[in-house]
């Protein structure tokens, strides 16, 4: 048995059943992405799509049996995800686990499903819920010009299909670095499609990439993409902090003097200054991505304001030899808090590996190398 799957989902739907509707990105240009270079876009048939939604309940029917064999009454624990991965493979294990958080949450893949035709897009979505009840959820990724291009009518009728939320990448609400990045949009295209977006009641999370407009544009990246916030109000931002990879455009631009990248502590003073220029929002902040040094950063607007600028403010009140063992830390996953620098036995570990390092450029070095293997 087997369904196509693409590459990546957001953090957040890391317990979500993976259907793929499109391959790859039709843009592919972002100059920070190296997620599909080389690889073609094309939309999938509709009726192969279907045929994948009809592979994974045959496969949630057998996980079940087995379950019934084992005694368990068809529930699905941890030891029947990991026999039915064992015995029958990744596919098997990804659904076996998507049944044991519930089966409630689906991810329709790749880069741009909404490039699809709203009917067809809401005739997949209908189906899946009607072949599993259980699933509360479905979610997907979009651009925002083609997300804007959608008539109200048609994200209406995506929205009544059951699409619950768009994951955005917003990258940044300044136009300059949205063109310095190739990324084909513009500010106007994010708030065109913010607003109909949530008029049309799909809960919208957009990306945004702390480092992104480098040296050059640090402050513009964060008081505009405060800015847009402030116009469209979405129900989530999450942070993706910037790691330049090699295989890269942006990395040949940082080579070339082009593009400055900053620093850790810059980053985070970045985001400082996107926080507090934020006003008159309900938005939920979330920093789940591994890329992102202080990964506490999260709150719901404006009542956890002095919460989230607090947090900065620890980390930027540090002496340098405490940031550097935190930084560290962070990085090579022995921290996910300021908090977790308390325990002695880790501070002193990472304090080990830091002396081991000789030397502040080094340790920058490793920073950048460590942020490249988690993309
Ligand atoms: S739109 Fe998204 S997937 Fe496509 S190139 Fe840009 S960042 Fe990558």
């Amino acid at each position: 048995m087997y369904i196509e799957q693409g590459p990546i989902r957001p953090p957040s739907e890391a317990s979500s059943l993976l259907i793929r509707v499109t391959r790859n990105c039709p843009w592919n240009k972002c100059a920070f992405c190296a997620t599909y270079k080389g690889k073609k876009f094309s939309r999938r048939a509709l009726e192969e799509v279907m045929r994948d939604v009809d592979t994974v309940h045959d496969i949630a029917r057998q996980i079940k049996l087995l379950s019934f064999q084992r005694g368990y009454g068809g529930r699905v624990n941890d030891s029947v995800v990991r026999e039915a991965g064992a015995r029958y493979g990744h596919l098997h294990y990804h659904v076996a686990a998507w049944l044991y958080f519930g089966g409630k949450t689906v991810f329709l893949q790749d880069a741009n499903s909404l490039i699809l035709k709203a009917a067809d897009l809401a005739q997949i979505i209908k189906y899946i819920r009607k072949v599993f009840p259980s699933v509360e959820r479905v979610t997907t990724y979009a651009r925002a010009n083609t997300a804007a291009r959608k008539t109200e009518e048609e994200l209406q009728e995506l929205r009544e299909a059951g699409l619950s939320r768009i994951h955005m990448g917003m990258e940044s609400g300044c136009d300059a670095v949205l063109q310095v990045v190739q990324k084909g949009i513009t500010a106007a295209d994010l708030l065109e499609a913010g607003r109909k977006i949530r008029k049309a009641g799909i809960s919208l999370c957009w990306y945004i990439m702390p480092g992104l407009g480098g040296r050059e544009y640090s402050r513009e990246h964060a008081l505009d993409t405060a800015a847009l916030i402030n116009q469209v109000n979405p129900d989530y931002i999450r942070f993706r902090t910037l790691s330049v990879l090699e295989n890269t455009p942006l990395y040949e631009m940082m080579r070339s003097g082009r593009f400055t990248p900053l620093d850790e502590d810059e980053i985070v003073r970045e985001q400082r200054l996107l926080l507090e220029s934020l006003q008159g929002v309900t938005t939920t902040v979330v920093s789940d991505h591994i890329l992102n040094l202080l990964q506490e950063l999260e709150g719901t607007l404006p009542g956890d304001r002095d919460k989230l600028l607090g947090i900065i403010d620890r980390y930027l009140a540090l002496p340098p030899g405490e940031k550097a063992n935190y930084q560290l830390g962070r990085r090579a996953g022995i921290y996910s808090s300021l908090d977790d620098m308390r325990d002695p036995g880790r501070y002193s570990y990472v304090q080990r590996l830091l002396s081991s390092m000789g030397g502040p450029e080094n340790l920058q070095r490793e920073l950048a190398r460590i942020r490249r293997q988690f993309v």
